[in-house]
């Protein structure tokens, strides 16, 4: 199968091999090391302003991708973060949505403000 080959019609009988690199984090344990928000079709834009730091995002978050600092939400972890939009269900402060990945954040947004550090760099790394 090529890499570039998304047919998986045949998958059961794939070898181990033919799975191509980044349909799973191989390493069991060590998921922080791959750059899985590069899976993300859609991303939760967070507005500052409206969060009140009530953390129900943070508990409720599967892929622990709400950042905080000393207590605070201080962003998300783009890096991480798959796109479920359980953070953007939960919050009661309209202080989260969910855009297209690609969505055009000024013409998305009358405001919010995104963790520009955290937005993803890289793809997952070599393994
Ligand atoms: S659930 Fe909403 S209000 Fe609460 S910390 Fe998260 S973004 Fe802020
Ligand atoms: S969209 Fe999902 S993975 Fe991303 S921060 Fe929200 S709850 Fe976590």
């Amino acid at each position: 199968m090529s890499s570039n080959n998304w047919d998986v019609s045949d998958y059961e009988n794939w070898t181990p091999e033919e799975f191509p690199v980044g349909m799973c984090a191989l390493a069991g344990g060590k998921a922080v090391e791959y750059i899985t928000g590069s899976w993300r079709s859609m991303r939760p834009l967070w507005d500052k302003d409206k969060c009140t730091n009530c953390l129900i995002c943070w508990v409720n978050c599967p892929d622990s991708s709400i950042k905080l600092q000393d207590g605070q939400m201080v962003g998300i972890d783009l890096d991480h973060c798959k796109g479920c939009g359980v953070c953007v269900t939960e919050c009661r402060f309209e202080a989260l949505r969910l855009l297209p990945e690609h969505c055009d954040e000024v013409k998305c947004s009358e405001g919010p403000v995104l963790d520009e550090a955290a937005q993803p760099s890289t793809m997952n790394p070599e393994v």
